[in-house]
């Protein structure tokens, strides 16, 4: 029987970063992934593939509305879509490589099939109909997450997709309906409508961008309707009729009342992610879930049966691969007798269309829920020199301070390059550090940046360029 310091159940950024850093501090470690291929969700269906056709479909649109302005004059654009999914699929070959890589370097062993508990100190491997049962001092759950469902709509992947049907559409629809606006559903409907799709998207709360900084997210909502995209928000989609050969979505007021009828060639459905922890044995081995069927861990990751851990989608907290990386370092490193820590009040969140938005720390509802005294520095795109000469001068940097300490407390981007510029942020962030520190802090001209300078500055109602 094989045996190991640690198991980790699943790929994606959670579990080989964990396996990295396991690996890093002496451990031997092995990967369990059942996919064909290394890097989970993140790199095989999500974060990469997205970002490879926001790129793609923002040249495309670029090429075609922005060149001749700047007096680049070329021929109307055509898109060669199977080229663009290519290109798409180019840099998951390569991401994946790049895993499989690290893999090797670090000398850890990946075995492919379903890994399943048996217990403390027992892993069941199975694939193709064979098992096998390794043993590890420890075991970290990271089997990330799954798509939402939506009862009574079910998803082809063809005409009724999720996010993964959506990243793989062979011609662009007509139509294209997304039930949901959160950032998975934006940024994929901002692809769709980039490459020539008409964009609906119904939205059961009275927002876009659930949890996001509401001002933010109104502009962001008035950009994207320049843009073209169309909101109905307060309203669900209750059902989807596929006799046709249009779809047919009944979309009623979240509220109550007269449901309308909405055409469409494809229905992106895009509510949300569950945790993922079929076929685990969780149950038997003794594992605790929540009540939203995440995995129930303590401040320092271990779940309720000794020497297993969880990190990532699978357990409580923002379903976003950076988190879930921090937490596979974390783990590791308290899994080897070290002090490895996540600092939940800073993780950053980005949503990466055209203009980004990127945001870290409380938003404003947050703050006032919570009843804490504070101060607004803000700054417009518009008054920026490098986005004026660049002539994308939508949005604007809003940092919030603790009114008593100056303390950063959020900081929130909507602006081109945003998801880039949000780290200066964080650092400050993590240390502590105050409005006023970023005001002094000399920033390179011109960037886009200074506008975050020129937002702390703000914080202390004395802008130099507004
Ligand atoms: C379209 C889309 C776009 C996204 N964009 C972003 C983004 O831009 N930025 C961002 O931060 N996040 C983004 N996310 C979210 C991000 O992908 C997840 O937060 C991240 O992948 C979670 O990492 P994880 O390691 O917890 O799990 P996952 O990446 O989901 O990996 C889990 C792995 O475990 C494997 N597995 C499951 N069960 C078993 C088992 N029993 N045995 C063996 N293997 C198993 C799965 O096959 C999978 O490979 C996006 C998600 C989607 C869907």
């Amino acid at each position: 029987m094989a045996s190991y310091d640690l198991v980790v159940i699943g790929t994606g950024p959670g579990g080989y970063v964990c396996a990295v850093r396991a690996a890093q501090l002496g451990m031997k470690v092995a990967v369990v992934e059942k996919n064909a291929t290394l890097g989970g969700t993140c790199l095989n269906v999500g974060c990469m593939p997205s970002k490879a056709l926001l790129h793609a479909s923002e040249m495309f649109e670029e090429a075609g509305h922005s060149f001749a302005k700047m007096g680049v004059s070329v021929s109307s654009p055509k898109l060669d879509l199977p080229a663009m999914m290519n290109f798409k699929q180019q840099g998951i070959d390569g991401n994946v490589k790049g895993v499989e890589f690290l893999m090797k370097k670090n000398k850890i062993d990946v075995l492919k099939g379903a890994g399943k508990i048996l217990g403390t100190g027992k892993v069941e491997v199975s694939a193709d109909g064979k098992s096998q049962v390794i043993e590890t001092k420890s075991i970290v759950i990271a089997t990330g997450s799954d798509i939402a469902r939506l009862k009574g709509i079910e998803i082809d992947e063809t005409r009724i997709v999720s996010s993964t049907g959506a990243l793989s559409l062979d011609k662009v629809p007509g139509k294209l309906l997304i039930v949901g606006a959160g950032v998975i559903g934006l940024e994929l409907g901002s692809v769709w409508h980039r490459l020539g799709a008409e964009v609906v998207v119904v939205e059961f709360l009275d927002r876009i961008l659930p949890g996001m900084d509401g001002e933010i997210a109104k502009q962001f909502q008035r950009i994207l309707e320049k843009q073209g995209f169309t909101f109905k928000l307060g309203a669900k989609v209750t059902g989807v009729d596929t006799s046709g050969k249009t779809l047919k979505a009944t979309v009623e007021p979240a509220a109550g009342g007269a449901a309308e009828t909405l055409e469409a060639d494809v229905v992106l459905v895009c509510i949300g992610r569950v945790p993922y922890t079929d076929g685990l044995g969780l149950k038997e081995a003794g594992v605790a879930l929540d009540n939203r069927g995440r995995v129930q861990i303590d401040p320092h990751f271990a779940t309720s049966v000794k020497g297993v851990y969880a990190i990532g989608d699978v357990v409580a907290g923002p379903m976003l691969a950076h988190k879930a990386e921090d937490e596979g370092v974390a783990v590791a490193e308290i899994i080897a007798g070290q002090a490895g820590h996540v600092n939940y009040d800073v993780i950053p969140g980005v949503v990466y269309t055209t203009p980004e938005v990127s945001s870290v720390g409380k938003t404003e509802e947050e703050l006032k829920q919570a009843g804490v005294a504070y101060t607004v520095g803000k700054f417009p795109f518009t008054a920026n020199g490098r986005s004026k000469v660049n002539q994308t001068t939508d949005g604007f940097v809003k940092i919030l301070a603790d009114a008593k300490t100056d303390r950063v407390l959020g900081v929130h981007i909507i602006g081109r390059e945003a998801g880039e510029m949000i780290h200066e942020a964080c650092v400050l962030m993590e240390f502590g550090g105050s409005a006023e520190d970023l005001a002094r802090t000399c920033h390179a001209h011109p960037t886009r940046s200074e506008a975050i300078k020129e937002a702390a500055l703000a914080v202390g109602k004395r802008a130099i360029h507004m």
